[in-house]
């Protein structure tokens, strides 16, 4: 039985996006299934009527396991010395776009660790890759100076992606290592000045993690109108200080995909490969809560599996992103498959 509080807390929030606090509270606690489905049927509703039926495909390609920051969650984290390590040049990172665009896709994420790759040598395969393919390129290899950030942009790429993992100092500290909120926050400002199309997003469950921050971190994404949003449940690792922690809800992860659905609207939102690295995979339950994004690896098969950032990732051991089942994903979930380049909605 679905409770009548329950039905117009989740009116309000659809008809004004910019929900209070409690209401996303109220929302993001309910364990009752009848209640979670009506909360994703309006979250697919509201995806089809801002971005339309559709499922996106990002190439994702994961270049650099070397990282110089010790975020207490990652398996790459510098102080982890059973992490192996890889770099892939400059040849491999264009012949993986080509990988890509062979693919009919027509956007490439090209992920590092905190890496400290010279600035120019990312910018020359940026520019590289836009000489060969009119294709997207997103950027997501974390924390740089303004300067970098606007020499990528000038060489040609479109995107940025930063997960802020936290909007709450204290739990922001609690996860990173050194690093501050502070500036975390700033470099994702200085993208968004840059006309970078960004990209954050957050883990559910890490601990400490409350529902009252989780729905501060639902709003503040929504007031930065980021054009796309990646969140997926924590996963502990075992070569990392959050060993013992455990893993985050699944079916709070997908609450709160729906939730941000719900009050960010027209952005893109990755089923995340998190979300299918679990007891089972959970994409299609993350498109049905309002998703709309599938990223699948082209990262060469030597190194996926050394991109460790949790344990179980899937897709490790795929020769290919194969895109039969991304088509059987997208049907499953009532969407249809696009290539685009997909650009803001905003
Ligand atoms: S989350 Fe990113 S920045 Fe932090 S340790 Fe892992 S790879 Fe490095």
């Amino acid at each position: 039985m679905i409770r009548p509080e329950f039905s117009n807390c989740l009116s309000r929030v659809i008809e004004n996006p910019k929900a209070t606090e409690t209401d996303l509270i109220f929302l993001l606690d309910t364990i009752n299934q009848k209640e979670q489905d009506l909360l994703f049927t309006e979250a697919a509703r509201i995806r089809n009527q801002y971005c339309g039926a559709r499922m996106i495909l990002r190439g994702l390609v994961e270049f650099s396991s070397y990282c110089g920051n010790s975020c207490f969650y990652c398996g790459l984290n510098r102080t982890n010395s059973r992490a192996e390590r890889y770099r892939l040049s400059p040849d491999q990172i264009v012949e993986s776009a080509r990988l890509v665009w062979n693919a009919g896709i027509k956007t490439i994420v090209l992920q590092s660790g905190e890496d400290g790759m010279e600035a120019q040598v990312i910018a020359d395969v940026v520019y590289r890759i836009k000489a060969e393919h009119d294709m997207a390129i997103t950027l997501s290899v974390g924390e740089r100076p303004r300067k970098d950030y606007a020499l990528w942009k000038d060489a040609g790429a479109d995107r940025y992606l930063l997960r802020f993992e936290s909007t709450n100092p204290e739990l922001y500290a609690s996860l990173h290592n050194g690093r501050t909120l502070e500036t975390r926050l700033q470099c994702l400002d200085t993208l968004q000045e840059l006309g970078y199309q960004t990209g954050s997003g957050f883990m559910v469950g890490t601990p400490g993690q409350t529902l009252e921050i989780i729905a501060q971190d639902i709003r503040f994404l929504a007031q930065k109108n980021y054009d796309m949003i990646g969140i997926g449940p924590f996963i502990p690792h075992p070569d990392t200080p959050l060993r013992n922690a455990p893993a985050g809800d699944i079916h709070l992860t997908l609450r709160a995909v729906a939730l941000i659905r719900l009050t960010s609207r027209n952005a893109w939102l990755p089923a995340t490969t998190a979300v299918g690295s679990l007891d089972r995979d959970y994409r299609v339950d993350a498109l049905q809560a309002g998703a709309n994004v599938l990223m699948p690896n082209f990262s060469p098969l030597d190194v996926k599996r050394k991109y460790g950032i949790y344990p179980g990732k899937r897709c490790v051991t795929e020769t290919t992103a194969d895109t039969d089942s991304m088509e059987d994903l997208a049907r499953a979930a009532g969407l249809t498959l696009d290539y685009s380049r997909a650009d803001t909605l905003k």
